[in-house]
């Protein structure tokens, strides 16, 4: 089976890692230099809307999928006439705007902060102070990592306006919330899905900074399976889809953000379950049943963001993995990460926190 991948990042690179015993042969499109994937496969570098490419794509794979959301969807529209794409092109042209995405959550009954849609200054005026607990304001498109978003309790509104693009905006109520925990879930194409446990997530700076999973509480994982399947199957979705939610006060899942596609809040199931969120977005896409998820250990993820640590100096145990995605430096660049799994989670959270100090000290 051939599969075809457009981005070829870090989240390609572990799709690709993850089938590496498999008879499954990627081709991966990245217009970048020296993507991750370049790793495993010898990216073929082209913008995602060439159509020569896609043609070639088209003709030579089973199956198409993404390694980010922000393809364009014409792209996945074009390759659709051709052979299969999942995730499809509706469902990634929702995820790309957070409107339609919240406008999706809405209509399937998932509870959602307040908002409103946001085109110029003057509705900005108007709408800012209406949400009892402060406001966000958010580009609908492009938005990732806390990029392009602003808290109008510390900004003005001109540039809060600016800052986020000027134009074609989304403004959300402030959800005052105790946690924020997402789903993780592969539905096949005969509208199964199989459900990693919820996994609680911490943010710095709007970027994802560490997962930690299993976050055991059964009424809340039927209550987040229970929205993930209404989403998917309204969708026609396969593939794996991630929802982020705040947990809330009341204790309501209150839906964020969703990802068509695996997730860095589940890089930790390679180590930390039977089968990965990778390989289980390669098989379901590739049509294949997954039987069930299992997970008998505690698992953290810790991202590395801006700066490489030295190695070296990690001393890292058997029950610890780093991942390095061999991408230069950057502000906010998530540069790879580290898994931890033990059966003992006081264990656990005791090595996140030396691991998380020994990271950050050297990314200061
Ligand atoms: P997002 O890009 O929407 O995933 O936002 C990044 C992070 O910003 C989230 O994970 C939250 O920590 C925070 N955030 C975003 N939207 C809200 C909101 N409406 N209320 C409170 N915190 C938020």
């Amino acid at each position: 089976m051939r599969v075809g991948i457009l981005g070829g990042g870090q989240l390609a690179m572990m799709m690709i890692q993850s089938c590496i015993d498999d008879d499954i042969e990627f081709i991966v499109v990245d217009p970048s230099e020296n993507p991750p994937a370049d790793r495993y496969v010898s990216c073929i570098k082209s913008d995602f809307d060439n159509v020569d490419m896609l043609n070639k794509l088209s003709s030579a794979c089973d199956v198409v999928t993404i390694d980010f959301e922000n393809v364009p969807s014409s792209a996945l529209k074009f390759l659709e006439e051709k052979i299969d794409v999942h995730p499809n092109s509706k469902a990634v042209e929702t995820c790309q705007d957070r409107l339609k995405e919240k406008n999706l959550f809405k209509e399937c009954g998932i509870p959602v902060t307040s908002y409103e849609k946001i085109d110029n200054l003057d509705e900005l005026e108007a709408l800012k102070s209406s949400f009892s607990s402060g406001s966000i304001l958010k580009s609908r498109f492009f938005g990732y990592d806390g990029k392009n978003q602003v808290d109008l309790d510390v900004m003005d509104s001109e540039t809060a306006f600016q800052n986020c693009g000027g134009g074609k905006l989304i403004i959300e109520e402030k959800v005052k919330f105790v946690k924020e925990l997402s789903l993780i879930g592969a539905r096949d194409k005969h509208g199964e899905t199989v459900f990693y446990p919820l996994v609680e997530n911490n943010h710095m700076n709007g970027i994802l900074h560490t997962s930690l999973a299993p976050y055991n509480n059964d009424e809340l994982q039927k209550k987040a399976q229970n929205y993930h399947r209404l989403l998917t199957s309204k969708m026609n979705y396969i593939g794996v889809l991630v929802i982020e939610f705040f947990l809330d006060h009341q204790n309501n899942l209150i839906a964020n953000e969703m990802a068509p596609r695996v997730h860095n809040s589940g890089h930790w199931t390679i180590e930390g379950a039977s089968i990965s969120q990778f390989k289980a977005h390669i098989k379901t896409v590739l049509g294949e049943k997954i039987a069930n998820v299992k997970v008998d250990k505690h698992a953290a993820m810790i991202n590395i963001i801006s700066k490489m640590p030295d190695l070296k100096l990690l001393n890292l145990s058997s029950l610890e993995k780093i991942y390095d995605y061999g991408k230069t430096e950057r502000n906010s660049r998530k540069l790879g990460h580290i898994t931890i799994v033990d059966k003992n989670r006081k264990k656990l959270l005791t090595r996140i926190e030396s691991l998380t100090k020994f990271i950050n000290q050297k990314v200061c």
